[in-house]
């Protein structure tokens, strides 16, 4: 289902995120020759609504169009077609940033073949970017602590994530073969995020070879549990005839860390198990959330991040992830 392409397809930098179908027949993996031949990786459009990656590759590329990269670029241009419907996914897909592990469907054969071919390249760095779904600042997430991956992260955003799970991200794969980050870069299309991007990636092409690791001063954050409402249970806003309904407000505790008793939602039903609290470390004895007296609030001090009041994200992802600081 990979195309592999050695020139920008005609189209591509012009293109509407939804016109991308028309461009493209699938995921595509397009290699171009800069001056320094050792690649940047960078993917976009894993999540198809996720348009802040195409629209800075696509103003980076223009600037290129008549002059040569500094550096060659290997371009994957992941969920062509949820990007045609402007959908993270298309049903019966699978999520296409939980593929780059072991396992036996086509996309995963796809993403074992684009692992393979870059490894032969020796990539400098794995750039994969990403929007969120609520309010967060811009950030990465590393799967490394090494110096490496964190002068890499540290050059887009003073937050960076350490997290571990889930592994069968695109990010986590690279950082395998070269340092590797997701960016997470805000709202989709906010004007904000696609000048970061733009910042981030030009840099990192004019980045010298081989790359040297700059002094980098970080806020470090690890990812100790996810949180989801269980499948068979509803929520939504405030007012819905729904089984949590959610604060409205909730996404402003994003990157904040916020005290025991802060309240996410009211509880409309006697389920025991309607959260599911995923933790990441061995289990610890306190818990992170509790239900009393109907709210839904958390039972120790922890910073959120990527809480939403979406429903379907919800559903598809998670609740929210939570976080510590790491020194
Ligand atoms: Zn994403």
């Amino acid at each position: 289902m990979l195309t592999v392409m050695d020139a920008l397809p005609a189209g591509l930098t012009d293109c509407e995120p939804k016109e991308v179908p028309e461009v493209l027949s699938g995921p595509t993996l397009i290699h171009l020759p800069g001056q320094a031949d050792s690649p940047i990786f960078v993917s976009i459009l894993l999540h198809g609504n996720e348009i802040t990656g195409l629209l800075a590759m696509q103003r980076i590329l223009k600037y290129y169009r008549n002059r040569e990269l500094p550096r060659s670029l290997s371009l994957f241009v992941g969920n062509v077609r949820a990007a045609g419907a402007g959908k993270r996914m298309l049903p019966g897909q699978p999520d296409y940033n939980r593929i780059w592990s072991s396992g036996t469907t086509p996309e995963h054969d796809m993403t074992r073949e684009i692992l393979e071919r870059m490894r032969r390249v020796n990539p400098v760095a794995c750039i994969d970017i990403h929007n969120n779904t609520g309010r967060n600042p811009m950030y990465t997430v590393v799967a490394r602590r090494e110096r490496a991956h964190l002068s890499l992260a540290s050059r887009f955003s003073k937050k960076v994530v350490y997290a571990t799970n889930p592994d069968t991200t695109c990010s986590a794969a690279f950082s395998e073969l070269c340092p590797a980050v997701a960016v997470e870069s805000g709202l989709p299309g906010e004007p904000e995020g696609i000048d970061a991007v733009v910042r981030y990636v030009s840099a990192g092409l004019e980045l010298p070879d081989p790359i040297h690791h700059v002094e980098f001063d970080i806020d470090l954050f690890h990812t100790v549990a996810v949180v989801k409402v269980a499948p068979s249970r509803t929520c939504g806003p405030v007012g819905e005839d729904v089984d949590l309904e959610l604060d409205p407000t909730i996404e402003r505790h994003n990157f904040k860390e916020i005290p025991p008793g802060t309240r996410l939602g009211w509880v409309r039903t006697n389920d025991p198990g309607l959260i599911e609290v995923q933790q990441y470390e061995p289990a610890t004895s306190e818990s992170w959330l509790q239900i009393q007296d109907g709210e839904l609030t958390v039972a120790r001090t922890v910073m959120p991040a990527m809480l939403t009041s979406d429903p379907d994200i919800i559903k598809w992802d998670c609740l929210c992830y939570l976080m510590e600081r790491l020194q």
